[in-house]
């Protein structure tokens, strides 16, 4: 824990260029000699904590890391200070939240980092689908081709149990049916979920060394993890929407 933590701060006490305010070599934040708040630099989220852009992150560091740049930041600490250096500190308040919240998040930091290496994820959050739902389109959901046997039925059944409740009847063993598929989903879910944290390693491991076509199968078996895990979730969320209708 120690060693990690003294890591992260070395990487944060990198210079990134020349202080405004006393022109000494700065760290990322802060000026590492006046300790002035310094214009945000466009880094990606990773670089932001000082961390290096791997999966395995350790999530307690990232927390502490987060609360002292928070507290640091806080606009009190700037109530008598120059105008750009509220602005400073706000606009590096707002990016430590995002960086923080995307980070956190297991399935947000895989999605995030295959955006930093260029792959396109399919959009399929609920945000997507109820945009499509209002402007009147339907949100056709990609089936990934490994889940195609096993959710047709579901989807069969759920057509058939909404065309039932449209007419106000619902059959009870319809519904019971749909439930335990459902809860055969759920399991399924944590378990590609866990399926993907054991990939984190196996990335982890090939971005310093590895070659290129090693890294691309890493990305790739993760990405084929997080659209499944993804088209599960959804899934589960329509399942639950028709059940509760
Ligand atoms: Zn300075």
């Amino acid at each position: 824990m120690a060693e990690t933590s003294k890591t992260a701060l070395s990487i944060l006490g990198e210079p990134t260029g020349a202080c405004w305010s006393c022109g000494e070599m700065r760290a990322a934040h802060f000026c590492s000699a006046c300790g002035k708040v310094q214009p945000p630099v466009p880094v990606d989220y990773f670089t932001f904590f000082g961390f290096p852009r791997k999966l395995d992150l350790d999530e307690e560091l990232l927390e502490q890391e987060f609360y002292k740049l928070s507290r640091k930041l806080h606009p009190d600490v700037y109530a008598q200070a120059e105008s750009r250096e509220q602005q400073w500190s706000l606009e590096q308040s707002s990016l430590l939240n995002d960086a923080y919240r995307t980070l956190k998040d297991p399935i947000k930091r895989t999605e995030y980092l295959l955006r930093l290496e260029g792959v396109e994820l399919e959009e399929q959050s609920k945000s997507a689908t109820e945009k499509a739902r209002a402007t009147g389109e339907v949100k056709k959901q990609v089936v990934p081709p490994a889940l195609l046997e096993e959710v047709f039925e579901l989807n069969m059944q759920l057509e058939e149990l909404r065309a039932q409740k449209k007419m106000g009847e619902d059959d009870p063993a319809l519904i019971e049916e749909i439930g335990t598929q459902k809860l055969e989903l759920e399991q399924k879910h944590d378990a590609l979920l866990q399926e993907l944290k054991n990939c984190w390693n196996e990335w982890d491991k090939l971005v310093d060394r590895g070659s290129e076509e090693d890294r691309r199968k890493a990305r790739d078996k993760m990405l084929d993890l997080l659209n499944r895990r993804n088209y599960i979730r959804n899934l589960v969320r329509d399942v639950n929407e028709v059940l509760e209708t």
